[in-house]
């Protein structure tokens, strides 16, 4: 068993990962290699806008990258996937993650158009 150098957790010696000679887990290689943009000044003031236009509290609770992604979605009222992860540099991997999240709460869902998927506000 190894040690993740970042959150402390025990990894099997086949799952860890070596990242500028530090041992992580595959959780904190991904985190360190996909840096959230939440605090793209920018980015923050136009959610917050939108936000405050729509009166929302939907997404009351959920992380800044899902806020970000169902404020994108909803901005745009129709986004593609591609086009979404360029927007938000996101890996397929996490984009995947947070939209189940967003899915569950209804506030976002996907449905396939000329096959390339789509997402909409739910
Ligand atoms: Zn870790």
């Amino acid at each position: 068993m190894l040690r993740c150098q970042r959150c402390g957790a025990n990894i099997p010696e086949s799952q860890a990962t070596n990242l500028e000679g530090k041992v992580l887990c595959e959780d904190c290689c991904f985190d360190l290699l996909n840096p959230p943009k939440a605090c793209d000044p920018l980015a923050v003031s136009s959610t917050l806008s939108i936000r405050k236009q729509l009166g929302q509290k939907g997404t009351d609770g959920l992380s800044q990258m899902q806020k970000l992604i169902y404020d994108t979605v909803v901005h745009r009222g129709e986004i593609s996937k591609d086009e979404l992860m360029s927007t938000l540099h996101l890996t397929p991997e996490s984009l995947e993650r947070e939209f189940a999240v967003l899915r569950h709460c209804e506030l976002l869902r996907a449905f396939k158009k000329d096959s390339k998927v789509y997402f909409v506000k739910y």
